[in-house]
């Protein structure tokens, strides 16, 4: 190589969500320390999206890094089966400490994609086990997003999510509105005791739909269709892969509702962003429907890299953070500066919605209006953020600083006034 690796003729690379014929060329990035990420040229961005919601202590945090780099030196990685080792021991237990209610194991995986994949089919493989069969479709609902693998793009809306192309190819769910009201919650109870027997189990994203748009709704409704789910013996899965970790204000958004899933998948925030790993948790009803003589009950189950002892101690040092460094705190003051510093925007033109839940800040606007357009707009502000449908989106990393923060709101204000 001659000059810097960027300038490099045309990349090698295939890039993620976008069409690569006309997508502006990406930013080369060379560093990221807190809040902040170090472009190739020398420019220093303020990170609006902590690299999709993952990065809750901020980048490059001494104390992860540490029990990285002393696990990087002892066992880098293992094979998971018919071997065990401490950190997934220790994480296991901790995350059942913390889990809403009383979960009873934890299955690790690579992302959060693969934890949703174990979960549904952990639901699947329960019924089977238990002897009902026919029951294997899932309850998912409008605006939902569980991933990117089939099994994950199947449970997504069909229609509205970016995997509309495949809705004809994956298996057809049962997909339904989330119920608002008092009505609405008894027609999906009628819809499920009609359907209660083809049907496995129910996914959600409690409070917050992600990728569907940032769309959130109440812990009644929350709660609401939890229960309906109990009484139609269907078992509730809660993807907590963007929620988890006090991103909605709580340590997981089904507390705010006193909601225990049947089983709970986690990702992302888990290992502070360091480093890809997804857990699927289960309570003992559901691990109990494994056990038997019979070898053929057993989940056949167990990625290559399956509890990775580097992204355990990542994750374990993550949880050390949320125990002595004051996480509550900081998403409620970040709550509160979103909620300011956009409020503003509603006064804009072009301007739907503005909405802030946790540290999760949404400016909605008009259908129509090009938000990607607006992503250089943040850049030459010193801002990285990802505009997408019909969103402006800020989901900071829970360090971030007063000023960094209120340049980031400046900068949304700004983008949307076309200033
Ligand atoms: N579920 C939800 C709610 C998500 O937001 C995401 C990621 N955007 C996933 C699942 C998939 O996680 P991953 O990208 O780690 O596979």
């Amino acid at each position: 190589m001659n000059g810097p690796w960027y300038e490099e003729g045309p990349s090698a690379l295939w890039a993620p969500y976008c069409q690569m014929k006309t997508a502006p060329a990406p930013l080369p990035v060379v560093a990221t320390r807190g809040c902040r990420i170090t472009l190739a040229d020398g420019r220093e961005l303020i990170d609006g999206v902590a690299s999709w919601w993952s990065a809750c202590h901020g980048y490059n945090h001494p104390h992860i890094l540490d029990r990285v780099q002393a696990q990087l030196s002892v066992m880098p990685h293992v094979m998971f089966g018919g071997l065990v080792h401490e950190p997934a021991s220790v994480l296991a237990r901790r995350l059942l400490a913390i889990a809403p209610g009383a979960m009873s194991r934890v299955f690790f995986s690579d992302s959060g994609s693969t934890a949703v994949e174990v979960a549904l089919k952990i639901a699947l493989q329960y019924h089977k086990n238990l002897g009902r069969s026919g029951r294997d479709r899932f309850v998912c609902f409008s605006d939902g997003y569980h991933g990117d693998t089939l099994g994950a793009m199947s449970v997504s809306d069909p229609e509205a999510s970016m995997h509309r192309a495949f809705r004809d190819v994956v298996t057809k769910h049962l997909v339904v509105d989330l119920p608002r009201d008092s009505q609405a919650v008894r027609s999906l109870d009628a819809f499920l005791g009609a359907n209660a027997g083809r049907i496995a189990g129910m996914i959600i994203e409690p409070l917050v739909q992600g990728a569907g748009g940032m769309r959130f709704h109440s812990a009644e409704t929350l709660a609401a269709v939890r229960e309906l789910a109990s009484r139609h013996g269907i078992l509730f899965i809660a993807d907590e892969i963007a929620t988890g970790f006090w991103r909605t204000g709580s340590r997981f958004a089904c507390d705010q509702a006193a909601v225990v899933p049947d089983l709970l998948c986690l990702g992302k925030a888990l290992t502070g962003g360091v480093i890809g790993m997804g857990a699927t948790l289960a309570t003992d009803a559901v691990f109990q429907a494994f056990l038997s003589d019979d070898p053929e009950l057993a989940l056949m189950h167990g990625p290559t890299f399956m509890a990775n002892p580097l992204a355990c101690a990542a994750a374990n040092a993550s949880l050390d953070l949320f125990e002595t460094e004051p996480r509550a705190g900081q998403v409620s003051a970040i709550e509160a500066t979103l909620r300011e510093g956009l409020a503003e925007c509603r006064r804009l033109p072009g301007v739907v919605d503005v909405r802030v839940k946790g540290a999760i800040g949404v400016v909605q606007l008009e259908p129509g209006i090009d938000v990607r357009a607006m992503r250089p707009r943040f850049i030459e502000r010193g801002v990285w953020a990802r505009p997408f449908k019909d969103i402006i989106y800020l989901t900071p990393s829970f360090v971030i600083s007063q000023d960094e923060l209120d340049r980031l709101t400046r900068a949304a204000r700004e983008v949307v006034a076309g200033t």
